[in-house]
């Protein structure tokens, strides 16, 4: 292998650290500089609304490698370092204060960034949002017992936070301008049973709620009112309304962009030399004959996977069933696939019971099935959609038939 390629990560995030990290594993003997802008090594941040921010976990459990890795590995790990500029041109990147970095190869690992609110009063202090660790540290000073946290967005970090909220006994309220809530990423059936479990430990919900501004005193937010006039008083507020892909470099650098940098199967952006991995991409789905940006954690290895096999000439991994889990409360939601353009669904088990999952199908063929604390089902779901096999609805609804038997 050339011991004199060169190859720059840009960003040090869930992705960018395992891309590094398979590169030295597939055998990768050139250079490897990773630049994060953040402080800290790569570290995950799902613990950050669950595990964590409930005090059940240490910072050093969120790390990926333990401090020495990298040294021992070669990796020349940049952090609080910033990339400014791709020039394709020179092949470097350029660091923000003038270094230039040459590549052979860059990894393109930025990541998104949440989303701002654009209202009056949202750069309040106690205004905050959840995306990093020092994000995650300020919304845990502001959450304990007598305190009111308002939750602006119905989403995975809302749901979560405020199921972290109730353990550390504050109270949550939750607003969302949808009719329900986790309306971009679960079916009906799921928003209701989760607002009937949160609602059952103390969260409140402000559905159909347009947010028309946050108000405060002496610089610190004191609520937040609604368009229809209403204030809803609260501590702390946290705005989960979604994330956006850090695709600007890519995009300056006139790589191909839709919602997300464009690659292929192999990670590859439009230049050969420059691949895109995580949140930041905007990437094929094979089994659903589709592009789509995946927010997740399995969707982040799997590309660092292809990045790092193209790279190193080895076969890339088969095509991944795309996947996503959420903790709340003693609820372990996992989902497999995605429900585009579902014409049946079929649900199994009683959601009462808390401990059921739906199944989305298109042309008998299962698209998606979320699983609330149902393993068997996610697992086989998941095995059904990657073979893309017909499946009976009735078999698939009736419990006294076993998943391995439903899937076999
Ligand atoms: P990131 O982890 O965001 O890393 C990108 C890094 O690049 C960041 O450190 C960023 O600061 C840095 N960067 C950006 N621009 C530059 C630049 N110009 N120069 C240098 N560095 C730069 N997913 C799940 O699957 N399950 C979960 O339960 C789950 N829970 C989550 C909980 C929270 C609170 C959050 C915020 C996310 C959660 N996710 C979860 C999503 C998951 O964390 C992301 O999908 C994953 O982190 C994506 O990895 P990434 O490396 O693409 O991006
Ligand atoms: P999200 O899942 O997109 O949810 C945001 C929610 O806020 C949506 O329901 C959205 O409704 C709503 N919203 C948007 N604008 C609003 C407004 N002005 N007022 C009230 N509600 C508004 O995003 P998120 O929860 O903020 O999560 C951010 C990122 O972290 C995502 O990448 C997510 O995948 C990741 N994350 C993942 C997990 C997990 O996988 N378990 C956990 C935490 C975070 P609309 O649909 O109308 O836009």
């Amino acid at each position: 292998m050339d011991t004199t390629a060169r190859i720059v990560i840009i960003g040090a995030g869930h992705a960018g650290g395992t891309a590094a990290a398979l590169l030295r594993q597939y055998g990768f003997a050139g250079a490897i500089t990773l630049v994060g802008d953040e402080p800290i090594a790569p570290y995950q941040r799902p613990p950050l609304s669950k595990a964590w921010l409930k005090g059940e976990a240490k910072a050093d459990d969120l790390m990926l490698k333990d401090p020495g890795f990298y040294p021992e590995h070669t990796i020349d790990l940049r952090l609080a370092a910033r990339v400014s500029r791709i020039d394709r041109e020179t092949k470097t990147v350029v660091l923000e204060g003038g270094e230039a970095l040459a590549y052979d190869w860059i990894i393109l690992a930025t990541g998104a960034r949440a989303r701002p609110l654009p209202v009056p009063g949202a750069d309040l202090t106690g205004v905050l949002s959840l995306r990093t660790a020092a994000d995650a540290e300020h919304l845990k000073a502001a959450i304990g017992p007598g305190r009111r946290l308002a939750i602006i967005g119905g989403g995975y970090i809302g749901l979560e936070a405020a199921a972290s909220a109730r353990a550390l006994g504050a109270e949550a309220v939750v607003i969302e301008r949808e009719p329900r809530v986790l309306a971009r990423v679960a079916c009906e059936a799921l928003s209701d049973f989760f607002q009937i479990y949160h609602r059952a430990r103390g969260v409140t919900f402000e559905l159909n709620a347009a947010v028309a501004a946050i108000e405060g005193e002496g610089g610190h937010v004191t609520g937040v009112r609604l368009a229809d006039g209403r204030l809803i008083a609260c501590d702390a507020a946290l705005v989960g309304v979604g994330a956006i892909p850090n695709a600007e470099l890519a995009r300056d650098a006139g790589l191909e962009c839709v919602d997300g940098v464009v690659v292929d199967l192999e990670a590859r952006t439009g230049d050969p030399a420059i691949f895109a991995i995580g949140d930041v991409t905007h990437r094929p789905l094979p089994l659903y004959d589709r592009m789509f940006r995946l927010e997740s954690v399995p969707n982040a290895l799997e590309q660092a996977k292809q990045a790092a096999a193209a790279i190193t000439g080895r076969p890339g991994p088969s095509p991944e069933v795309p996947w996503f889990w959420s903790d709340q409360y003693d609820l372990k939601l996992q989902i497999a696939g995605l429900p585009f353009d579902a014409d049946e669904i079929v649900v199994r088990g009683e959601p009462a019971s808390a401990k059921f999952a739906v199944f989305h199908l298109k042309a008998g063929r299962l698209l998606a099935v979320e699983a609330v604390n149902a393993p068997p089902e996610f697992m086989a779901g998941k095995q059904l959609i990657g073979s893309r096999r017909p499946v009976a609805r009735d078999r698939l609804a009736d419990t006294s038939i076993s998943m391995k038997e439903v899937a076999a």
